[in-house]
Parts: C-alpha cells; sequence; structure tokens
C-alpha cells in the first residue's frame, strides 16, 4: 500500500546524492578518465600516468584485477599494481582508478587509498557481487562508478546504484560501456544510447560517463562514439590509453596512445544543453513549431494511407487475392527510394521507413 511504501521510504538511508564530486572537475569539462587497460609493469603505469598528466585528463585508469571471458588470458597483475597507482598519486596530479570485483579488491584498493573504483560490467549483472562490494565500500568517501551490466537491462543497472546508494556512498557515478549482443555488429559492445538517456532521467544526479573504448573495440571509431556521448550531456568519458597500444596485454585494438588522445579531446565539440539568448530560443522555439506542424501532416498522411490500404484489403478478400504482393512491394520500395535520393534521405531511412509502413499496412488489410 501507499502507507507501507511511505514508511519503508522514510527508513531507508538519504537517498539525496550529491553530485558535488564531479564539480571539482569542472575546470575541465567533461571530466576524462584515461590509462592502460591493464596495468602490466610499474614502467608502463608510469610511463602512460606521465604522458597524461597536465593535460585534461583528470584521473587515471588502470585495471589490475582483469575479468576475461575465458580463462588462459592476462588475468591482471594483482595487488602489486596498487603500489604502482600510488606511484602515480605521488609523481603526477592524477587520482587513480582502477576496478574491483569482490570484498577483498575494496578492502586492497581502501587500504592502498585509490581514489576511484569501479565495478566492471560482468560483476554489474550479480546482485549478491555488487551487495558484497556495496558492504565493504559502506560509508567510503571514495569516488565508486558502476559499470553498466554487459546486458541491457536498465532495472538491473539501477538496482545496483541503489544498492551503493543504501550502503551510504555519496561520490557516486555509472560508466556506460555498452551491451553485448550474439550477432556480431558494427560494435565490441551495442550503445544502446536510450538505455543510459532512461538511466540519466531516472536519476538525474547521477553523473554518466561514457566508454567508447569498450563500446567500439576499435581505436579508429572513439572519437565517433565520445562526440555522440558529448551531444547526449554526458558528464564525463573513460578512455583506454596505452604507449604501445599493439603490444598491451589486454584490448589492444581499441587502446589510444597517449597523444592520439589528447588529440581526440582536443577535438571534441563540448555542446551545451541549452542556451540562455533570448534570440536563439526564439528562433529554436519557432522551427520547433514548423516542425509540430510537419509532424502532424505525417500522421495525417500515414492515416490516409492505411485507410486506403484497409479499402484494398476489402477489394481483395471479395476475388481471395493475397494480401502481400512481393513485386509490388518492390516497386513501391525502389520508387521511395529514389524519390528519397532526390530530397537527400538515405536508402537505409527510406527502407526502416517503408518497411515499418508497410507491416502496418499489411495488418490493416488483415484486419479489413
Ligand atoms: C575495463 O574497463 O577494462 C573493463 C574490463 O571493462 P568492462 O567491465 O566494461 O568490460
Ligand atoms: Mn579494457
Amino acid at each position: 500500500s501507499i502507507y507501507c511504501k511511505f514508511v519503508f521510504q522514510s527508513f531507508l538511508p538519504n537517498m539525496q546524492v550529491t553530485t558535488n564530486w564531479l564539480q571539482q572537475f569542472t575546470h575541465h569539462t567533461p571530466l576524462i578518465i584515461a590509462g592502460p587497460c591493464s596495468a602490466e609493469t610499474e614502467e608502463q603505469v608510469l610511463k602512460i600516468a606521465h604522458e597524461l598528466k597536465e593535460t585534461k585528463v583528470s584521473i587515471y585508469r588502470a585495471g589490475i584485477w582483469k575479468p576475461r571471458t575465458r580463462p588462459g588470458g592476462f588475468e591482471g597483475v594483482g595487488a602489486i599494481g596498487l603500489k604502482w597507482l600510488n606511484k602515480v598519486q605521488e609523481q603526477t596530479n592524477l587520482l587513480v582508478a582502477t576496478e574491483v570485483a569482490n570484498a577483498t579488491h575494496v578492502k586492497l584498493a581502501l587500504e592502498h587509498n585509490i581514489d576511484v573504483l569501479w565495478i566492471g560490467a560482468r560483476t554489474a549483472v550479480n546482485p549478491f557481487a555488487v551487495q558484497e562490494i556495496a558492504d565493504a565500500l559502506a560509508g567510503t568517501d571514495k569516488i565508486v562508478l558502476l559499470k553498466n551490466p554487459v546486458n541491457p537491462d536498465l532495472s538491473l543497472w539501477m538496482g545496483g546504484l541503489e544498492r551503493l546508494q543504501n550502503a551510504g556512498i555519496k561520490k557516486l557515478g555509472v560508466i556506460h560501456r555498452g551491451f553485448s549482443t550474439y550477432e556480431k555488429t558494427n560494435y565490441r559492445n551495442h550503445p544502446q544510447w536510450q538505455i543510459p538517456l532512461d538511466f540519466k532521467s531516472k536519476f538525474p544526479n547521477i553523473p554518466v560517463i561514457n566508454d567508447p573504448s569498450h563500446i567500439t573495440g576499435r581505436r579508429d571509431r572513439i572519437q565517433e562514439v565520445a562526440q555522440q556521448a558529448l551531444e547526449c550531456q554526458f558528464d564525463g568519458l573513460m578512455i583506454e590509453s596505452h604507449c604501445n597500444p599493439n603490444d598491451a596485454w589486454s584490448d589492444a585494438a581499441q587502446q589510444v596512445t597517449p597523444t592520439r588522445l589528447l588529440e581526440i579531446i582536443e577535438t571534441l565539440n563540448v555542446t551545451a544543453a541549452y542556451s540562455a539568448i533570448p534570440d536563439f530560443n526564439k528562433q529554436l522555439a519557432f522551427l520547433r513549431t514548423k516542425i509540430d506542424d510537419v509532424d502532424a501532416s505525417l500522421i495525417d498522411a500515414i492515416g490516409n494511407r492505411m485507410q486506403i490500404a484497409s479499402e484494398i484489403g476489402e477489394l481483395k478478400k471479395t476475388q481471395n487475392v493475397s494480401i502481400v504482393q512481393p513485386s509490388r512491394w518492390e516497386t513501391i520500395l525502389e520508387n521511395m527510394i529514389a524519390k528519397g535520393n532526390e530530397k537527400g534521405l538515405s536508402e537505409h531511412f527510406i527502407k526502416n521507413f517503408f518497411e515499418a509502413i508497410h507491416q502496418e499496412s499489411i495488418e490493416k488489410q488483415k484486419k479489413s
């Protein structure tokens, strides 16, 4: 009942999570987290850190416990890597971050004063593991970041965040690193932008960081995905960087050199969510009204088209003629692709658009 819900909620710890932790980085917007996928050697960790210090990179990442899909891969250097990260703290202005996957990792990372702890995508799928980590972190003032679970499940991701909130962790954020699909796509992990955007609207105060490295799996597409994230008003980026990417012990194909990373950061266009300029807003409102008018006539036109489809359905029924006629459909599609082309519309778009219309048309004919 509503009453129970009220009583229950009033016993939960203060849910008001501040975003203040992000404000310490506002001299560099967006927040940039960068560093190798894995810490490999002390020299490698320090070399990359020195190339990234005094740039727009604020947090240095390096995995020391690596979740591998199959055994036999490089599983990380382990706790010795924490000492190397401490040297990064001593020698540079960078905060340091690493992945934790169980209570032991948390304990060691906290003992070594690691500034930022993140929970990986394979751990985020498991509520028991997230709860164990949340309990081990209870009350910490370190920054804790939760990656999205590998499967596209918004609730599971939200639930993980709630476990961390309930443990009293205040400096929270999430990382969007894309989602597994069984089919091969253009991405290593499909971004499915709607999911992080839904997450943002459910938790408007929780910073969202995009990880274009694990989304693309290839260094030549990192810039493109990072730019998309900025256009979605994400708060930061986590990008893997290595001095010799091709020789990296994990995720070689997606890592970029520090030089390339800095180039990417420089060329990103940081877009604003809105503007306070009255003229701009007037013009925007005017153009939006025009769009709304066009959308309304689109719906009218599609409604009329479906009306005709129903009439065709009735007519076909009188002679027992089949509803789906592939050659007729192919002709329509060909004509529309040609017409769309004249208007600068892509073949891909016209195909999707008319396939949806055709499908609805078939439903209407069936019902007629
Ligand atoms: C990583 O950041 O190196 C990593 C293992 O990422 P994910 O958990 O997103 O796969
Ligand atoms: Mn990686």
